[in-house]
């Protein structure tokens, strides 16, 4: 256990807290009989696959398995540490958590240092642009319609033309490797300098909202180098990132939607004229941790990457690689090359958000992208092009929706409806595969092992008799999920599930494996059984495991004598066994 808050506190949150009520804050639910059903946020859900059980006090995913406790839904839905969600839970249940509840305990303390000379910073360069010294960098930045609320808002500063910020962080009682490490100043010939000189400083910010970083801008000359950022430090990883999501977070789920810009400045001149809940990439190549963090955010997904090509090319990769749910992208695409800023500066309030408004679907993006190399008097490039255009039409569930993209389709290559119509496969459903996945035969051997278990989660006096007379089971994670059963039992001299799973933590395997188990249904009949039988069962496949090894280094050995010895060893084997 971490000691951020102790166990038995966490046990008597979790017993105020009503998982019913914590999950309706981020999905909504709907009562059926005792349970309550939602769409799952754990996969590409389109029916409500995730139950919510008010007694046993957690939530399982019939489709994609994930399942656990009021925690652990927290902990996944915010991409937040365990005691963050426990913190949040506390406060969204009105519990006063008796313990150090400043920010500062929840966040990684680990790199301190790195933070505090980047508070330093921020603050020195913003205080610098309202001098004698900042009046022209000021006037740039009025020029470019940046007034002093937007300066305000996103910290905007400005870095002197010497190497001023290194005395300050010196006298602050910084080491010079403390500061090179920061990746705010350089050393060279046994001097240190500041990396950023006379430049407008944006500062960057982590998913909680501190600064880690800065991108600086030159303003006062031409340069090659428009913009110089840090570089990745060990609390600045840009594949980590998105520019404003600590602001943007709560407003994304409130308007269930979320804009997906390339640049800082994108969202900085979007905030200008009202629009709010965007977040930048920080460049073209979307990492999957970006990208699950932005599915997250909000059901509702518009991309509006830089008008030219770079931001064409950006579009398709993101939903080639994470466009498996069409239904919520849209797509707003620039005209004239033209990024978001350079849009709204050129063309105006009312246009952008006219775009906005008016974003395209997947699909239509992707009849328009793809129509542009096709010659539509030529027979094999539209047979061509109807191909390229099949699967996606295949992904739309909706049978309406899907009519419709069959006749744009069908009107645009003059092809008969009916024709495109017989090559598309009737939809596999996604859920299928998902359930064949998991629902590999299990043999005789895994029953027993499931069986096992079931009995230790309801029987205390299974627990030390599985340790004393078995303490093997043939899957790994089984085996597992026994060990830390035996632990917890020794430990607390008590069991019960719910307290277990909180104290599982973020081991999410073994969550979701104790919860399957105990959803199993067994008769009253098969709970009277004898737990040997299936201590023997498990035995058998010991014992078989065995044998086939021995075997198998038998056909293997040419040694006469390292034969026999393998031989003698089967013989002890079997004769054990049939004692
Ligand atoms: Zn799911």
């Amino acid at each position: 256990m971490t000691n951020n808050i102790p166990y038995d506190e966490i046990i008597s949150i979790q017993r105020k807290a009503n998982i019913v009520d914590i999950i309706r804050d981020y999905v909504p639910l709907v009562q059926k009989g005792k349970n309550y059903f939602g769409i799952c946020p754990f996969h590409d859900d389109h029916n409500p696959s995730m139950s919510v059980s008010t007694d046993k006090q957690i939530y399982k995913c019939f489709v994609c398995g994930n399942s656990g406790n009021v925690f652990n839904f927290v902990m996944e839905y915010e991409k937040i540490s365990f005691m963050q969600a426990v913190k949040i839970v506390a406060e969204k249940t009105g519990i006063d958590i008796d313990i150090k509840t400043d920010n500062k305990t929840y966040i990684d303390n680990t790199y301190h240092r790195l933070y505090d000379i980047y508070d330093i910073a921020y603050k020195f360069y913003q205080n610098n642009l309202n001098t004698t010294y900042g009046k022209a960098a000021k006037k740039y930045l009025t020029d470019r319609q940046i007034d002093d609320s937007i300066i305000k808002e996103f910290n905007i500063g400005l870095s002197p033309n010497d190497s001023e910020l290194y005395n300050i962080l010196n006298k602050k009682g910084f080491t010079d490797n403390e500061i090179i490490e920061s990746a705010i100043c350089y050393k060279s010939s046994n001097n240190m300098y500041d990396i950023y000189k006379n430049r407008i400083m944006f500062p960057l910010y982590n998913l909680q909202g501190q600064v880690i970083g800065f991108s600086g801008r030159v303003y006062d000359k031409a340069s090659e180098n428009k913009y110089i950022n840090t570089k990745e430090t060990k609390i600045f990883k840009k594949g980590e990132l998105l520019y404003n999501y600590h602001n943007a977070k709560a407003l994304a789920r409130k308007e269930k939607s979320i804009i997906i810009v390339e640049g800082f400045m994108d969202v900085i001149r979007l905030w200008s004229i009202g629009i709010k809940n965007v977040v930048a990439t920080m460049g073209t190549a979307v990492t999957k941790f970006q990208a699950n963090l932005i599915n997250k955010m909000a059901p509702n997904i518009i991309l509006m990457f830089d008008g030219d090509e770079a931001g064409n090319k950006a579009t398709q990769s993101y939903l080639e690689n994470f466009g498996n749910n069409m239904d919520n992208i849209k797509i707003v695409r620039l005209e004239d090359n033209l990024d978001p800023d350079e849009y709204i500066l050129q063309k105006g309030k009312d246009k952008m958000l006219y775009h906005l408004s008016h974003p395209i679907n997947v699909y239509d993006y992707k009849l328009n992208s793809l129509k542009e190399n096709i010659d539509f008097s030529n027979g094999k490039d539209i047979s061509n092009y109807i191909n390229l255009m099949i699967p996606e039409i295949e992904k739309v569930d909706d049978d309406i929706v899907r009519d419709i993209e069959i006749t744009k389709l069908s009107n645009l290559t003059n092809v008969d409806k009916e024709i495109i119509k017989s090559k598309i496969k009737t939809n596999t459903n996604k859920e299928i595969k998902y359930k064949e996945k998991r629902n590999v035969k299990s043999n005789k051997y895994e029953k027993a092992s499931k069986y096992i278990l079931y009995r230790m989660i309801h029987d205390t006096n299974m627990i030390l008799y599985y340790f004393d007379n078995l303490s093997y089971l043939p899957d790994e994670l089984d085996r597992k999920l026994a060990n830390e059963i035996v632990l917890y039992y020794k430990k607390f001299n008590s069991f019960n599930i719910n307290d277990f799973v909180i104290y599982l933590e973020a081991k999410k395997d073994l969550i979701n494996l104790i919860i399957n188990i105990d959803d199993l249904n067994y008769t009253k009949e098969e709970l009277e059984d004898s737990i040997d039988n299936y201590f023997n069962v498990i035995k058998e496949s010991l014992y078989n495991n065995q044998i086939n090894k021995l075997t198998n280094q038998l056909k293997n050995e040419t040694n006469e004598i390292k034969r026999k010895e393998i031989a003698q060893q089967i013989v002890e084997i079997k004769m054990k066994e049939s004692k």
